[in-house]
C-alpha cells in the first residue's frame, strides 16, 4: 500500500478560466405585453452570417455570383439598403442583435472578458414565454453559451466548442443540427437561430470553393455559406415550412479587407463593416420590395417580438413591420424616416489601449464619426468615405453630433477583465487581441485612424504568432517603433519570447507592458511561472496575488496560487485559494481535485474522497480524480470501487502507469488474477524507469502469478 502512496501525482496543470464578470442589471420592469400580432404563433428562422460584406451579394449589387441561393431568397424578401450594426464586433452586435439594446444598455463593448448581465431581458426570453420552443446553433466561439446570450433558448448548441481549442463548425454543420431541431419542433410555434461564421478570418474556404476562389478566400467562404444556407431554405421547402415561417437574415457586421488601411473589423465605422445586409421574408405578410431608410440591428429583436405577438419590453430599437406593411411599392421611398440616425460605436481600442473610442451615426446620406479628428461623409456622392467634410459642413456635422447618444453615457466603460490562458488563445487564433489598458489623458487623445500602421503591424503579428513567431516578433517590434509606450504590443512580445522559452526577455517585456497600463492576466500568470521556475517563490506569489486582484472571477490564477500555496506547505491559504477558485467557477473540477489531494496529505481521508466525488461529478472523465478516488477506497480496503475507478481512470488515459499499478492490486485483492497479470504487464510496458521499485514488485507480482501451482 505504502508504495502506492508515493505514486500520487502533483496537482495537475490546468486550462485557464474564462474571464467573467458580471455586470449590473440595467433595466426595471417591462410595461405589460401588447396584443399579439396577427402574425403571432408563425416559426421564425433568424440566421446571422458572420463578417458578411453587403456588397458581396448580387442582391446588393455585387458581379461576382457569390450568393445565388441568398439572391433567389431576396426576391420574396424585404431588401434593407441602410442597415447598421451597433457594433462591428462579433459578440456586442449578437447581444444587440438579441436584445435590441445599444450596447450602453446591454454593457457588452467588445469580445473580450464581458457577459451579458443575469438582468438584461433577451428576445428568447420573450419567444419562451409566448410558448415557443428556442433553439441557437452556434459557429463560433465569440459566442460560447458562457457570454450570457444562452439565456432564453430551450436548446443552445455550442456544443463542438468542448472539444479544446476548438473556435469554430462550418456553416453546414450549423444548418444540419438547426434543421434536425426546426423538424422535431415544427408542430409547434418555433425560434430557431442559425450563426453562420465562415466568412470570418482565418479565411479558409472548403472544397470546391477553395479553387474557385484562390485568389479571393473570403469571397470563397461567401460562397460556401450561401450555398449551405441552400440547403436551409430546400430543407425548408420539402417540409413545407417555408412558405409559413418569417425568416430573417443579417451580418453582424462586414469586413474591411484592407480598406482604409483596416484588416478586419471592429477598429473603424466605415460603411465596409457597419453597414450589413439585412432580408427579411414574412410569407403572406410583405411583398418584396426595398427599404432605403435607415434601420439598426437593434430593430430585430422588437420586431420578431411582434411577430411573436411577444413583449420585449422597454428597448432602443424599433419594430421594422410598418416598413414591410407598405402595401404600394411605389411608397417604398416615403416609407420610414430618411433622417433616422442609426448609431454604431467602436470602444475595441478603447478598451485594448485606451485610446479614443469612436461614435457614429449614419442617415441615408450621411455618416458623422465621433472622433478626436471627427469625419462626416456624404455617402451619396462618396460610398468610399475618402472626403472628409467635417470643416466644409460644420454645421450638419455639429447637427449630427447632437444626435450621438448622450457621451457621459459612453465615456465610462470600465475595462472588464481579459480572457486569460486558453480562452485568450482562441481569441488569438481569430485575430483578436485581449487585455485592457488604464486609460490615460494622453490615451485618450489618441485617434485610431492616426494609429492605423500600428494596429496593422499588431494584427499581423497576432496573425502569425501561432505559426510564425520570428514574423510575430518583427511585427509586434514593428508596433513598438512606431508607438513606443504600447503595452498592448510589449505584452505580445513578452508572448512570443514566453513560448519560444527565452524567460528573461519575457520577463522584462511583461514587467514594461505593466508598468506601460496594460495589466493583462496572463502577463502575471507568465510572470509567477517564470519565478517559480526559477525557484523565486515569493516573487511568484506576488504576481498571482495581483492578478487574482485585478480580476478576482479568474479561477485560474486562484488555482495556480493554491498550487503555488500548497508548494510551499501553506495548506490553509492553499484551501482558501481553490475555495477561491471554485466560487470563481463553480464548474471546474480541478480546485476540487487540488483540494482532495491536500486532504489526503493531511490524513483526512473522508474529506479527501468527498472532494473527489465533488471533481468528478464536474468532470467524469478527469482521470487522475478517478485514479486518486480508486486510491482512496484500496486504502479503506474496498477493492471493488477502487478496481471500478481505476478502471474509469484508464477508460480515459489508456497507458496511466500509475492506474495499471492500482487496477493489479485491486484485481489481485478480488482474486480475479487474469486482470491482474494484464495490468501489471502493461505498467511494466509503460512506467518510467523512476518507479523503479514498483516496476520490480510487478515483476515480483508477475512471476508469482506465472509460477506453477505446488
Ligand atoms: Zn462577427
Amino acid at each position: 500500500m505504502f508504495a502506492l502512496r508515493a505514486f500520487a501525482p502533483g496537482f495537475t496543470a490546468v486550462l485557464a478560466a474564462l474571464a467573467a464578470v458580471s455586470l449590473a442589471a440595467c433595466r426595471g420592469e417591462p410595461p405589460p405585453a401588447s396584443s399579439p400580432a396577427e402574425t403571432a404563433g408563425r416559426p421564425i428562422i433568424l440566421v446571422t452570417v458572420d463578417t458578411l460584406r453587403a456588397d458581396r451579394l448580387g442582391s446588393y449589387g455585387s458581379a461576382k455570383g457569390l450568393t445565388p441561393a441568398l439572391d433567389r431568397f431576396a426576391q420574396g424578401a424585404a431588401r434593407f439598403t441602410a442597415a447598421v450594426t451597433q457594433v462591428p464586433l462579433t459578440l456586442p452586435a449578437h447581444a444587440t442583435i438579441l436584445t435590441g439594446l445599444h450596447p450602453a444598455s446591454h454593457a457588452i463593448r467588445t469580445n473580450d472578458g464581458f457577459r451579458l448581465a443575469a438582468g438584461v431581458p433577451t428576445l428568447a426570453e420573450a419567444l419562451r414565454a409566448r410558448r415557443y420552443a428556442t433553439g441557437a446553433f452556434i459557429g463560433g466561439y465569440p459566442l460560447q453559451a458562457s457570454f450570457g446570450l444562452a439565456r432564453g433558448f430551450d436548446r443552445y448548441d455550442d456544443d463542438f466548442l468542448r472539444t479544446a481549442g476548438a473556435v469554430e463548425r462550418p456553416a453546414d454543420e450549423v444548418v444540419r443540427a438547426a434543421a434536425a431541431w426546426i423538424d422535431q419542433h415544427q408542430s409547434q410555434p418555433f425560434f430557431a437561430w442559425l450563426h453562420l461564421f465562415d466568412p470570418h478570418s482565418p479565411y479558409v474556404p472548403p472544397a470546391p470553393f477553395a479553387a474557385a476562389h484562390a485568389d479571393a478566400p473570403y469571397d470563397g467562404e461567401v460562397a460556401y455559406t450561401d450555398a449551405a444556407l441552400g440547403r436551409l431554405f430546400d430543407h425548408l421547402q420539402r417540409s413545407g415550412l417555408f412558405s409559413r415561417t418569417a425568416i430573417l437574415i443579417v451580418a453582424d457586421h462586414g469586413e474591411s479587407l484592407g480598406e482604409h488601411g483596416e484588416r478586419t473589423h471592429g477598429t473603424f465605422l466605415y460603411d465596409a463593416t457597419v453597414r450589413v445586409p439585412l432580408l427579411v421574408r414574412i410569407a403572406g405578410e410583405a411583398a418584396a420590395r426595398t427599404v432605403t431608410v435607415p434601420v439598426e440591428t437593434a430593430d430585430l429583436a422588437p420586431t420578431i417580438a411582434a411577430i411573436a405577438g411577444a413583449s420585449l419590453g422597454a428597448v432602443d430599437g424599433q419594430n421594422l413591420l410598418p416598413l414591410l406593411h407598405q402595401v404600394s411599392a411605389a411608397r417604398d421611398a416615403a416609407a420610414g424616416d430618411p433622417e433616422r440616425p442609426a448609431y454604431t460605436e467602436s470602444y475595441y481600442q478603447n478598451v485594448l489601449l485606451g485610446w479614443s473610442p469612436l461614435r457614429a451615426v449614419r442617415t441615408s446620406r450621411w455618416k458623422f464619426v465621433e472622433a478626436p479628428r471627427p469625419e462626416l461623409y456624404d455617402l451619396e456622392n462618396d460610398p468610399g468615405e475618402r472626403r472628409n467634410l467635417v470643416d466644409d459642413r460644420a454645421a450638419l456635422a455639429t447637427g449630427l453630433q447632437r444626435a450621438l447618444p448622450s457621451s457621459a453615457n459612453g465615456a465610462t466603460v470600465s475595462p472588464a477583465p481579459a480572457a486569460a490562458g486558453e480562452a485568450a488563445e482562441r481569441l488569438r487564433s481569430l485575430g483578436y487581441v485581449s487585455g485592457s489598458t488604464i486609460p490615460s489623458a494622453a490615451s485618450r487623445a489618441v485617434d485610431p485612424k492616426d494609429r492605423v500602421e500600428v494596429w496593422a503591424a499588431i494584427e499581423d503579428g497576432i496573425d502569425r504568432a501561432g505559426r510564425d513567431p520570428r514574423g510575430a516578433q518583427q511585427s509586434f517590434e514593428r508596433a513598438l517603433q512606431l508607438d513606443a509606450g504600447n503595452g498592448l504590443a510589449m505584452k505580445y512580445l513578452a508572448d512570443v519570447s514566453f513560448r519560444a522559452g527565452q524567460m528573461r526577455e519575457a520577463r522584462d517585456g511583461y514587467r514594461r507592458a505593466i508598468a506601460a497600463g496594460f495589466r493583462h492576466p496572463d502577463a502575471f500568470v507568465n510572470l509567477a511561472s517564470i519565478a517559480e521556475r526559477d525557484g523565486r517563490l515569493d516573487e511568484a506569489r506576488a504576481a498571482l496575488t495581483e492578478a487574482v486582484q485585478i480580476m478576482h472571477g479568474d479561477a485560474d490564477a486562484w488555482n495556480r496560487l493554491g498550487l503555488l500555496e500548497a508548494r510551499r506547505g501553506a495548506s490553509d491559504a492553499a484551501r482558501r485559494a481553490f475555495t477561491s477558485a471554485m466560487a470563481a467557477e463553480p464548474g471546474r473540477a480541478e480546485p476540487y481535485y487540488n483540494l482532495a489531494v491536500i486532504e489526503r496529505r493531511e490524513g483526512n481521508e473522508p474529506a479527501a474522497q468527498a472532494r473527489l466525488l465533488e471533481a468528478l461529478a464536474r468532470n467524469p472523465a478527469y482521470p487522475e480524480a478517478q485514479y486518486e478516488l480508486g486510491t482512496g477506497y484500496l486504502l479503506a480496503r474496498q477493492p471493488e470501487p477502487a478496481l471500478k475507478a481505476y478502471r474509469a481512470a484508464l477508460a480515459a488515459r489508456p497507458d496511466y502507469a500509475e492506474a495499471l499499478f492500482g487496477a493489479a492490486r485491486a484485481a489481485l485483492d478480488l482474486g480475479r488474477t487474469d486482470e491482474a497479470r494484464r495490468d501489471y504487464e502493461r505498467f511494466v510496458q509503460v512506467a518510467p524507469p523512476e518507479y523503479r521499485q514498483q516496476i520490480a514488485a510487478a515483476r515480483e507480482a508477475l512471476r508469482r502469478l506465472n509460477a506453477p501451482r505446488p
